[in-house]
Parts: structure tokens; sequence; C-alpha cells
């Protein structure tokens, strides 16, 4: 397993084209706007090696018997899915932000379930590649990137019908050797730090859109790939100063990023589904159900470190012994243990599917999502109001510190006297960041909108055999039509 060092300096060497604000940012690890996305990942590779944590951050791999890291593991049992919430939780609260790695874990474990029906169907061998790569991933502990999400153009439109084809990545070309694929990944979590790239498709697919019916992995420093770094709330502060970042070594969101696929060749060993379109929704089912596990965790952990500012803020303000304040924040811990609460379901219910990857209770999963789009943003909204309007109008770190002003905002800023007003501010700003639209906006929309889990839900939900239930009770005969 790669120390968070090692991940550091691996990540040094890939040569890639990677752009923020017009420019070229030719490492990653130190540049001040991606930076702390790579300390949040490298998380994942420092908690793994930490004896107080190995149980949850590793694992056994069922291909090599060997310790791995749990992010490249295979989950073997419902046991292994509670282990990753529990990591998850655990992760969030280390870092208060994403710390990205799940998406190609869940990539991983979607595609190992779903080559295999495609295997048994076409007589292919998506299956035993995958396994290869998995293998792969396992002993050199690289990153893997999971890339679902196309540009979608028309959203009216399927796939093969848009003006322009490359809205949604497509193949262009089969070879002998491999195929080369066109199109573009939006909004992708560790995109810019991430060693490989996992792709899938994003929707259902039908007959006519088979080119878009694509999966596999590549390199990220291939030829024709390009990363555009996408802009967050207040990211500027990120280029002076700390204490206005709120969390200047971790961030807040996960570091997304438009990646480019123009004309990339990748080779029949990294090809995991390429045509097979009636297993496109099986896929992206699959992912989704995964990466919607996950929401309760880690939004959870983050949501410890918000309660904890929150009653911190309210030491500071002088207000914590308010029955107002205990109330709302009894209720931030009510929403958070809910959130878990659904992970852990979801995950205990997971069942071993025939491939041997264990699949988490996907309507459950939909509804940790679904709850993570309503609670976040109520639990934003209690801290806010615990908070006071500090957050929205605190001078600059620059102000604080200044010789003239600087006094002033200490002597104004002033809380309760057992506080210094920079802890008040820091405080503040911590829970600013961590309330941004960038962060509610990932919670709304990351693993898919709302509208996606409900669409899920509707389809998972079993109707008929509730309505079977209430015709029972009521004493309706099957042919009366009801
Ligand atoms: Fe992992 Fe959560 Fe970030 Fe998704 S939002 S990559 S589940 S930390
Ligand atoms: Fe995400």
């Amino acid at each position: 397993m790669m120390t968070a060092d090692e991940y550091r300096e691996s990540l040094r060497k890939l040569r890639r084209a990677v752009y923020a604000f017009g420019e070229k940012i030719e490492d990653v690890v130190d540049h001040p706007l991606t930076r702390p996305h790579v300390n949040a990942a490298a998380m994942t590779y420092e908690l793994a090696h930490d004896p107080r944590h190995e149980e949850l951050v590793s694992a056994t791999s069922h291909l090599s018997g060997r310790r791995i890291n749990r992010f490249n593991h295979i989950h073997q049992s419902p046991d292994d899915l509670v282990r990753k919430v529990k990591m998850l939780r655990l992760l969030g609260q280390q870092t208060g932000a994403c710390f990205q790695r799940c998406v190609g874990f869940d990539a991983l474990n979607a595609i190992y379930i779903v080559s295999y029906l495609i295997d048994q169907e076409h007589g292919t061998e998506y299956h035993s590649r995958l396994r290869d790569f998995v293998a792969y991933v396992q002993e050199t502990d690289v990153m893997c990137d999971g890339a679902m999400t196309d540009a979608k153009g028309n959203r009216a439109l399927r796939p093969s019908e848009q003006e322009d084809p490359d809205v949604y990545l497509r193949v262009v070309e089969r070879r002998k050797d491999g195929i080369v694929v066109r199109g573009a990944k939006q909004h992708q979590t560790g995109g810019i730090n991430s060693h490989e790239l996992v792709v899938m498709p994003t929707t259902a697919m039908r007959e006519q859109d088979g080119d878009y019916a694509v999966s596999f992995a590549v390199p990220a420093d291939t030829p024709g790939l390009t990363f555009i770094f996408g802009r967050q709330t207040n990211d500027e502060r990120k280029l002076g100063g700390e204490i206005d970042q709120g969390n200047a070594r971790f961030g807040f969101v996960g570091g997304e990023a438009m990646i480019v696929f123009e004309d990339v060749f990748v080779p029949w060993e990294r090809v995991f589904m390429c045509g097979e379109y009636e297993f496109a929704l099986p896929l992206v089912e699959t992912f989704s159900s995964y990466h919607r596990q996950n929401y309760g965790a880690c939004k959870g952990g983050v949501a410890d470190v918000l309660i904890g500012a929150a009653a911190l803020i309210a030491r500071c303000n002088g207000v914590a012994e308010a029955a107002h304040i205990r109330d709302k924040l009894v209720e931030m811990v009510h929403l958070t243990e809910t959130l878990f609460n659904c992970s852990l379901a979801c995950s205990a219910e997971g069942q071993v599917t025939p491939s041997g990857g264990c699949y988490v209770n996907p309507l459950l999963a939909n509804t940790v999502k679904l709850n993570t789009t309503r609670f976040t943003y109520e639990i934003g909204r209690l801290a806010h109001d615990i908070a006071g309007g500090l957050l929205g109008t605190l001078p600059s770190e620059k102000d604080l510190r200044h010789p003239v002003v600087g006094p002033y905002v200490q002597k104004y800023f002033q809380g309760a006297a057992d506080f210094p007003a920079e802890t008040r501010i820091r405080v503040a700003r911590l829970i600013e960041n961590m309330t941004s639209c960038s962060a509610l906006v990932e919670c709304m929309h990351g693993a898919g909108s709302p509208q996606a889990q409900r669409i899920a839900m509707f389809r998972q939900a079993n109707l008929a055999e509730k309505i079977d239930l209430a015709k029972q009770l009521a004493g309706i005969a099957d042919e009366g039509g009801a």
C-alpha cells in the first residue's frame, strides 16, 4: 500500500494537461488551487497505515490474499459494505471535505458485477479483463477516478440523436488492437489527482446508441486527455492567506474537473463494455447505488465537523447554554445520524451477486442519497442560524492582521471572553465554507440529481406488491378491477 507521501510523489510524475483559470498547472500537488484536494485524497492512503483504523481502511484482497487499501477492494460480503461506510464517515470527520477516492472504488465494484453479466449473455471476456485491471490497481495502489457523467447536450435527445455526436463519449474507431474514443466527462471528482480514469456510460442506451455503450480504463497521462479544473465558491481565497479558506488543508468539495477525450486510444485489454447497449442502464444503476450508499457516511462525517463548529461558535458567542441552541444542535445530530443509519441499512442488506461482488440494497441506497439532498441543506441552515450574521460579513484575514484596522477587528469580533476573536473568526470561516454553494451542490447533484433517485426508487418500490397488500386488507377481490 502506498503512503500519503508516495501518493503525492506518484502524482508529480504524471505528465498531464491540467488547466485552471486559463493557465496550465504543472504540479497539482503543490498548486494552491488543487493542493487541498490532493491532501484530502492523501488521507485515504495515510489512514490505511494507521493501526487504529487499518480494519476499516484496509482489506484482504480476494484475488491475491494480500492486504490492500480498502478503496481498491471488491466487496465480498455485507460486512465489507458496512466497513466501507464506517471508513467514509471516519474520512469525512478527518477531512471535513470530499476525499474523492470513492468514485473509482464504486466504478470498479459496479463494473465487476455487470461485466460478469455481459459475459454470461454475450460470451465476451470483459470480466476477466476487469479482474486483471483490479489486480493491477490493488498491487500498485493507484487511485482510480470513476468517470460517468457526459456533457449530454440537449437533454431531450438520445445520445445518437444529438446535433454534436461528441456530447456523449463514444467509440469513433474500432481497431484490431483497441478502440479510439472521443467525448468529455463532466464534474469529475478527483479527476486531476487520480492515476487512472475508469469510464462508464451515463444513461440507458438503445440499439442505435451502441457506440456510446462503452466502458474502459486509461492511465490519466494517456495522450489526448485534457483536464479543465472547475471553479468553486470563493476559490480565489486559496491564492493567498489561510483563515479565509475555512479549511485550508482539505478544501470542501472534490476538486471537480471536466476531462476531454480527444481521440484517445484504449487497448482491448482495458475495455470492459463495447456496444452491449442493454447493459448500459444496469451499469449506471449499479454504480449509482454504490455511490448513493456513501452519502450518508461521507456527508455524515462532514456534518460531524459542522455540528462541532456550530457548537463551538455558540460558545464563542456566549449562547451555548441557550435552550434553542441545544435544540438546534440536537436536530443537526438527528439529521446526521438518520443519514448514517440509511447508509448502514443499505449496506447490511447487501447481497452477494453471481460475480461474487456484494451489492448494496439499491432501494435503500437511493433513499440515503435523496435524504442527503435535503438534510445537508437543513443541517447547513441550522449552522447558519446558530452562527449568526458574521458568516456573511466577516472582514478578511488581511484586515485581521492589519496594523491599523486589525485591532478594531480583534476588539469588535470578540465574543465570550474565553475565546479570542481569531477563534471565533476561524470557526465562522469554516462554517461559511462548509455550507457554501459548491459544498451544498455536491450534496444535491453528486451521485445523480434527486430526480434520478426518485426514478430509481419508483422502479424498485414494487408498487404492485403494495397494492396487493392494500387490496387484501380492504377485502377487494382481484377481479374487482382495482
Ligand atoms: Fe466520496 Fe462522498 Fe466525495 Fe462522493 S462525495 S467521492 S462519496 S467523499
Ligand atoms: Fe461526489
